[in-house]
């Protein structure tokens, strides 16, 4: 079987290339294979898919999201407000009290910029986008097949072939649904055989790796261990074993590696779960900091930029200034009664550092990139307000207790895991889960088949990412386009990472469609 384009995983990153390569390409014939690992998780991925994790929120208010996904919840708003209304998770009951008003007496665009909004109806924007793709499809004869299967290497021969583990393929039935209820995939069975795949041009997005942490395959293996608390199913799937723990004992432990974004993502159900039940909440991390709430204070429009006014951002001519220059931005808000986020608020509302980055010379934007950019990223992470909310109370009435020092040794004993720390605690629980952050591409490079077969194709990794250029074609490989978490410079200004990869797509898409022609 033989592709003009594969996209390797379905999610947010391969289905709004897909509409838009299918939206304005003007190719005769048209061969499109898309693969991903869980068939379920085409289009919304693991962050926004149906099947997995659909009980969380976005940590970016609409203002920072992509305004093709935000038209679309504005168009589609008392749908997704009876969607919300119908489910019976009690996040979703905080969300509706707090903004079911302001979302639904909307007047335009700009009414929705300060809500946070449930990560669900990211699915159904790229559900739509994907019927109107296959609509397309069909109308200009081309053709697409799904296969669910993991692509394991990419190898090339004239083109390239892409070996993928227990491959099956999918049809795809197209329905006029409600929202949420719209895709079907229909397991075609003929018999094929397809081991592998060619390609002539592949478009890699392949979410966030799973964490690094080196646990026994015996752990991994364990029922109550959840390595990857996304992939594995997320909050839904914690509570369901958090019940199956309590059939054996009353007080349940749960034990989270980390302390930013997963970690967070839990506490709103776990609290209500914990008015009802007993259970203990343990994080340990290296600083016990969680993220940053995005509170905006009461009087932010008064706030003026110091370092960053126009006068005297122009005169930061280096990482590191920037860097500094951050914090004493973020000092003298704080010492004037403001919160950090509203001076970081109109930084990114102004494009402030894209214009600073700019301005760099070519090794200012290799220093940025190979150390800034996580520097800068550490202390400028924001979260919905919600989520933080709940872990102050959970602190309150003493159910969570957080750790600080970094993780030694992980084991486990009859039925209770025993993670040992730096400082030499040995800390026991039920259930473990691990939140810290995800493999790097080097990681990848030594763990991964299909990074370590990118890595023979002469494709360059770098320590913050897979080298490409501004039309995303790896360096080494001009027919692999990398959009999303793996390229180096994905996000240099600090987007959100969906607004990063919906741009990236944009520019690799003007570079795809002449390698397809020719
Ligand atoms: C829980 C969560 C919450 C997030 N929240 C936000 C947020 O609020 N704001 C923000 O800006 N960003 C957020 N992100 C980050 C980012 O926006 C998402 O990860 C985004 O979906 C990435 O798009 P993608 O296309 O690269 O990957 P995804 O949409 O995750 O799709 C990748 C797909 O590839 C498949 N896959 C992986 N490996 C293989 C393989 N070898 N072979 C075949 N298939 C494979 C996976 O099954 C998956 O379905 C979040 C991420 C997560 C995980």
């Amino acid at each position: 079987m033989s592709f003009d384009v594969v996209f390797v995983g379905g999610g947010l990153g391969s289905i709004f290339s897909l509409y838009n390569l299918i939206r304005t390409a003007d190719k005769k014939n048209l061969n499109i294979c898309i693969i991903d690992k869980e068939i379920s998780n085409i289009p919304g991925g693991v962050a926004y898919g149906n099947k997995l994790e659909n009980i969380g929120f976005f940590n970016n208010p609409c203002r920072l999201s992509p305004k093709e996904l935000i038209r679309w919840v504005y168009k589609n708003k008392v749908d997704l407000i009876n969607f919300v209304e119908n489910s019976n998770s009690n996040s979703f009951k905080e969300w509706v009290k707090r903004y079911k008003l302001k979302f639904l007496n909307s007047k335009s665009l700009k009414d929705l910029d300060e809500i946070y909004l449930p990560r669900i109806f990211c699915n159904f924007w790229l559900e739509s986008l994907l019927i109107k793709s296959l609509k397309k499809i069909k109308k200009k004869n081309y053709k697409i097949l799904f296969i669910q299967g993991e692509a394991k290497q990419i190898i090339k021969k004239k083109k390239y072939k892409i070996l993928i583990k227990n491959p099956t393929i999918f049809n795809c039935d197209l329905k006029q649904g409600t929202i949420g209820n719209q895709i079907n995939f229909i397991r075609r069975i003929d018999g094929q055989n397809i081991e592998y795949i060619n390609a002539k041009n592949i478009l890699i997005s392949l979410g966030i790796p799973e964490p690094r942490q080196s646990i026994s395959k015996k752990i991994l293996s364990d029922k109550f261990y959840i390595h990857d608390l996304y992939v594995s199913g997320g909050t839904k799937k914690l509570i369901k074993l958090i019940n199956k723990k309590k059939l054996q004992k009353k007080n349940v432990s749960i034990h989270f590696l980390g302390s930013k974004a997963g970690f967070l993502e839990a506490l709103p159900e776990l609290y209500f779960f914990s008015k009802k039940n007993n259970i203990k909440i343990i994080s340990t991390s290296n600083n016990a900091e969680t993220l940053n709430s995005a509170d905006i204070s009461k009087n932010n429009s008064k706030y003026k930029l110091n370092f960053f006014s126009k006068n005297n951002y122009k005169k930061i001519k280096n990482p590191d200034d920037l860097y500094k220059k951050i914090l004493e931005e973020f000092s003298f808000a704080e010492s004037n009664n403001y919160n950090k986020y509203d001076p970081w608020t109109i930084i990114l509302r102004k494009n402030i550092l894209t214009k600073i980055i700019k301005n760099f010379d070519e090794k200012d934007k290799e220093i940025y990139n190979n150390k800034y950019f996580q520097l800068i990223r550490s202390k400028t992470r924001f979260t919905f307000p919600l989520t933080v909310k709940y872990k102050n109370l959970l602190e309150k009435y003493k159910i969570i207790k957080m750790i600080k020092s970094s993780v030694k040794s992980v084991s486990q004993k009859k039925d209770e895991f025993i993670v040992e720390t730096k400082n030499n605690k040995k800390i026991k629980s039920d259930i473990l889960v691990c939140v810290f952050g995800p493999q790097s591409v080097m990681d990848l490079k030594i763990n991964d088949s299909l990074f370590k077969s990118l890595h023979k194709l002469k494709i360059e990794f770098l320590n913050t990412g897979i080298k490409v250029n501004k039309y995303f074609q790896t360096v080494g490989q001009n027919n692999i386009y990398m959009i999303g978490f793996h390229a180096n410079g994905y996000n240099p200004d600090r987007k959100t990472i969906i607004k990063a990869i919906v741009e990236n797509s944009k520019f690799a898409l003007k570079s795809l469609k002449n390698n397809i022609v020719n």
